[in-house]
């Protein structure tokens, strides 16, 4: 922690009244062929570490608090936190809510529709995959498959087809590895941290980034998101986190879905420490890029996403108080 401890004390104070959201995916000490080559996920033991730096540091609020805060004003407590968790992971009910439990830290699942009960695959999660198998292959052909898998987007059509010729030429039958795998969570395991007191919220039926999309179909993807988290998890209102981000999802667009739905509570974003409003909460990742292999530093991680935003946005442009 101590190279990112004078940074941390630097921002801290404008983080008293300010919401830190922050957001992973998995916490795990073994490699995930699904996310291994997208990005670096705490371990364990730094995700232990990083819990014990902010109930020092900050107060865990719920994702009722924080609705409740954006939608309707209600005041938030000193240095709020707010901590989530993206995809459906079956590592979230194996490892992370039980830590959380221990130490009695509310957070929020976000869950995609095809991923749970391990349905589908995303595209991101197979490019990653088949990198992985690629990569204990030799001769010259599966390095051009490689390179070809290393640079394409997923948000593309072409890029997609890139993904399906790889696993064609592997032979990979996804369904035999969602079988085989299980990386997802089921709808019961779901339900378990509904009762252990988590929230649950929507992250797509598909998983597709949103800014893709026309607005009829962006439109039929959240909808379709929120009455699926409904319906299988009994929830009232559902906030949903963008799949990929919120960039290029028109603002407007986002507070007329939320005037027309009212199971619709709340957006959350990826924008860091980007202002949050009425419609929009931003949050900052807790994985780093592949390139980034240095110590896993929370309070360096915090006090540069803030110090980013701050000569983005302008430091006081926003409060919770
Ligand atoms: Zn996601």
């Amino acid at each position: 922690m101590a190279d990112g401890a004078a940074g941390f004390a630097a921002v801290q104070p404008h983080l008293r009244n300010r919401l830190t959201s922050l957001f992973g995916h998995r916490v795990a000490d073994d490699r995930c062929p699904f996310v291994a080559n997208l990005y670096r996920h705490p371990t364990e033991a730094e995700f232990s570490g990083a819990l014990a730096f902010l109930e020092t540091h900050f107060t865990f609020v719920t994702l009722d608090a924080v609705v409740a805060h954006f939608r309707d004003g209600r005041p938030l407590p000193d240095y709020p936190l707010f901590l989530s968790f993206d995809d459906g992971f079956r590592n979230a009910v194996e490892r992370i809510a039980p830590v959380l439990r221990a130490a009695g830290v509310p957070a929020t699942f976000f869950l995609t529709e095809g991923a749970v009960d391990n349905r589908d695959l995303f595209y991101g999660l197979r490019r990653s995959y088949l990198i992985d198998r690629l990569g204990s292959q030799s001769g010259s052909h599966a390095a051009g498959l490689r390179d070809a898998l290393q640079t394409v987007s997923v948000h593309t059509h072409e890029g997609r087809r890139t993904v399906d010729a790889a696993a064609c030429v592997l032979e990979i039958d996804w369904q035999a590895v969602l079988a085989a795998e299980r990386p997802f969570l089921s709808r019961e395991e779901g339900r378990s941290l509904r009762e252990m007191g988590f929230g649950l919220g929507a992250h797509g039926v598909t998983h597709r980034r949103l800014a893709e999309l026309d607005d009829a179909a962006r439109t039929r993807e959240v909808a379709a998101s929120v009455a699926f988290m409904r319906d299988a998890f009994g929830l009232d209102r559902v906030a949903f986190a963008f799949p990929h981000g919120d960039r290029g999802v028109d603002a407007r667009w986002m507070a007329e879905r939320l005037a027309a739905d009212p199971h619709l509570s709340l957006f959350f974003g990826t924008g860091g420490y980007a202002p949050s409003g009425r419609f929009m909460v931003h949050r900052v990742a807790l994985d780093r890029s592949l390139e980034d292999d240095g110590p896993f530093d929370i309070a360096a991680l915090i006090a540069g996403a803030f110090s980013r935003a701050a000569a983005k946005y302008g430091i006081h442009t926003q409060s919770t108080g």
